[in-house]
C-alpha cells in the first residue's frame, strides 16, 4: 500500500432503558404497531419539558467506566440543529463539547485503541418507504429512545481491525447489559471515517490528524450504511481502493458522506459532509446542566461487571483451563457465569468424594469447559439456539460432569444423556436409569462377553500374538459393540489385554 490508512469509527448503540431518554414513554422500537409509544414530547410538541433518564446516563457512565474512560462530572446536553422528516422536533438532544465520557481505549490485539468520546443522545423515528408508492410513512416510535454514541481516534489501522473493534464493543455492550446491541437489527450502527493520506506526511497530535509541514491532507469520507459486522469490513476495503485509485489518478478525493449499498458491495455518495458549524450546537436551553456525584459515580462503579479480558485471565489462573477455552467461555457473560456456577455446584460432589480439594476442582473445572465447548456448544449451535435458551440448570450439568469424570458412564453415554437433557432438564442419574445407560464395570460379566468376541476373531487374535498389538483397539470397538456402549472401556481393555497375554 502506498499510502497511509486512517480510520475513526463511530458507533451508535441503542440503550436498554426501560422509558425513553426525555419522555415516560415506553422504550420499544420494535413495536408492532406504529405510533403507539408516543407523547407530546417525544414528538416535540411546543411548550413540552424533557427531562433525562438516569438510567440512560447511569449506563452510559458505566460503559465509559469499563472501557476505562474519564467521566465528566459536569457534563450538559447541547441542540444539534438540522431538519430531516424523522426527526419532529427540528433538532436533536445530543451531548457537544461536555460528553459524559472522555478517553478510554478497547484492547484489539494487544493493540490499545484510543476512545476520543462517549455521549448520549435521543435517537430519530423512521421513515418507512412502501415499494411502488409515492408516499413516505413515519413511526416516531424509535424517536427518543436513548442513543449513546462512542467516537474512536482515527488509528485503526485497517478494515479487519475496524470489524474486530466493532465486535468487541459489541461483546461490552452486551456484557454490561446496556443494549443488545444487534447491528441487524440497527441496535447497534456504525459509521467509519476513511481517508488516505501520503507516507510521512501527516502527524497525529492533540487527537487530530494534522499535515506536516509543506504537506496537503486529503479528506476523510464518512461510509454509513453498515449493518453488519461482515460489511464493516467490505465497505471500508472498497473506500480504500476507490480513494487509492482516485489519488493514482490525481483526481481529488471530495469530503463526503457515502452509503454503503449491501448487494453490490459499493458505497455511493450520498451528500457534502456538513461540519458542526452547520449543526449550529447549543446548550439545550430546557435541561440544567448535569452534576454527576461523587457518590453516584461510586454507586455505578459498584455495579460494573468483571469485564471479558479480566475473566480470561482469571479463569486461567484460578481454573488452569486453556487459553481457548478461557476466550471461549468469557465470549457470553450468561455462558461464563453459567459455567462458573456449574464448577460451583461440583463442590458438594468434591466434598463428598473425599478428595484432595483443589486438585480435583482444577480437574473438573477443565472437565467442564471441555464437555462445554465440545459437546454443549456444539449442540447448541446445531439448534441454532443461545446459552440464554438453555434450560439445563448448572447443577445437573455438574452432576454430569461428574459421572464421566469418575468413569461412572463412558464419554458415548455422557453424550446421550446431554442430549436428553438438552429436551428436559432432569437429573442425568436418573436418565442414566431411564435410558438403561448403566456401564457395565462387573468383571466377570465382561469377561464372559470378552471371551465370545475373542472366539469370533480369531483372525484378529493370531494379528495380535503375531506382533501386530494395535489391532487390540479393534477388538475393544467389537466389544463396546456387543454391549450397545455399555461396557467400561477402562475395564473392558484390562481384560482384553489379559486374556491375549
Ligand atoms: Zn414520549
Amino acid at each position: 500500500m502506498k499510502y497511509d490508512i486512517i480510520i475513526g469509527l463511530e458507533i451508535h448503540a441503542e440503550l436498554k432503558t426501560n422509558s425513553k431518554m426525555f419522555c415516560s414513554c415506553l422504550n420499544n422500537p420494535f413495536s408492532d404497531k406504529a405510533n403507539n409509544n408516543v407523547c407530546p414530547i417525544c414528538l416535540g410538541h411546543p411548550g413540552t419539558l424533557p427531562v433525562p433518564n438516569k438510567e440512560a446516563i447511569e449506563k452510559t457512565i458505566m460503559t465509559g467506566l469499563a472501557i476505562h474512560s474519564k467521566i465528566n462530572r459536569d457534563s450538559k446536553f447541547d441542540r444539534k440543529n438540522y431538519f430531516y422528516p424523522d426527526l419532529p422536533k427540528g433538532y436533536q438532544i445530543s451531548q457537544f463539547d461536555m460528553p459524559l465520557c472522555y478517553g478510554g481505549y478497547l484492547e484489539i490485539d494487544d493493540r490499545q485503541i484510543p476512545v476520543t468520546r462517549i455521549h448520549l443522545e435521543e435517537d430519530t423515528g423512521k421513515s418507512i418507504h412502501k415499494k411502488g408508492e409515492n408516499y413516505t410513512l413515519i413511526d416516531f416510535n424509535r424517536a427518543g429512545t436513548p442513543l449513546m454514541e462512542m467516537v474512536t481516534e482515527p488509528l485503526i489501522k485497517d478494515a479487519k481491525e475496524a470489524k474486530k473493534f466493532c465486535q468487541e464493543y459489541q461483546k461490552y455492550l452486551r456484557y454490561l447489559d446496556v443494549s443488545e446491541a444487534d447491528m441487524e437489527k440497527g441496535e447497534m450502527r456504525c459509521e467509519a471515517n476513511v481517508s488516505l493520506q501520503e507516507k510521512d506526511s501527516w502527524i497525529y497530535e492533540d487527537g487530530l490528524i494534522k499535515a506536516k509541514e509543506g504537506k496537503k491532507l486529503n479528506p476523510k469520507v464518512e461510509v454509513k450504511n453498515i449493518n453488519s459486522f461482515k460489511s464493516v469490513e467490505r465497505a471500508i476495503d472498497f473506500e480504500i481502493k476507490r480513494q487509492s485509485e482516485l489519488l493514482d489518478n490525481n483526481e481529488q478525493v471530495l469530503p463526503e458522506t457515502r452509503g454503503f449499498d449491501e448487494d453490490n458491495g459499493e458505497t455511493k455518495r450520498q451528500r457534502i459532509k456538513e461540519t458542526s458549524a452547520d449543526y449550529r450546537y447549543f446548550p439545550e436551553p430546557d435541561i440544567p446542566p448535569l452534576e454527576i456525584s461523587e457518590e453516584w459515580l461510586k454507586e455505578i462503579h459498584q455495579k460494573l461487571p468483571e469485564m471479558p479480558d479480566k475473566k480470561i485471565k482469571r479463569f486461567i489462573q484460578q481454573y488452569g483451563i486453556t487459553e481457548d477455552s478461557a476466550i471461549l467461555l468469557s465470549n457470553n457473560r450468561k455462558l461464563s457465569e453459567w459455567y462458573e456456577s456449574a464448577v460451583s455446584e461440583l463442590g458438594a460432589w468434591i466434598e463428598a468424594s473425599g478428595d484432595e480439594y483443589e486438585r480435583l476442582e482444577r480437574a473438573l473445572a477443565k472437565s467442564t469447559a471441555n464437555l462445554i465447548s465440545t459437546q454443549l456448544l456444539k449442540h447448541l449451535k446445531e439448534q441454532d439456539q443461545n446459552i440464554s435458551d438453555i434450560e439445563i440448570t448448572p447443577e445437573n450439568f455438574a452432576e454430569l460432569v461428574f459421572l464421566i469424570f469418575k468413569g461412572k458412564i463412558n464419554s458415548s453415554a455422557g453424550q446421550k444423556v446431554l442430549t436428553e437433557m438438552l429436551d428436559r432438564n432432569e437429573s442425568p442419574i436418573k436418565l442414566v436409569k431411564e435410558l438403561g445407560l448403566e456401564q457395565i464395570d462387573n468383571e466377570e460379566e465382561l469377561k464372559n462377553k470378552i471371551k465370545e468376541i475373542l472366539d469370533k476373531n480369531q483372525a484378529q487374535v493370531e494379528e495380535y500374538k503375531n506382533g501386530k498389538t494395535t489391532v487390540i483397539k479393534f477388538l475393544l470397538g467389537q466389544v463396546m459393540a456387543a454391549t450397545k456402549g455399555k461396557a467400561n472401556p477402562k475395564v473392558a481393555m484390562e481384560i482384553l489385554e489379559k486374556l491375549l497375554s
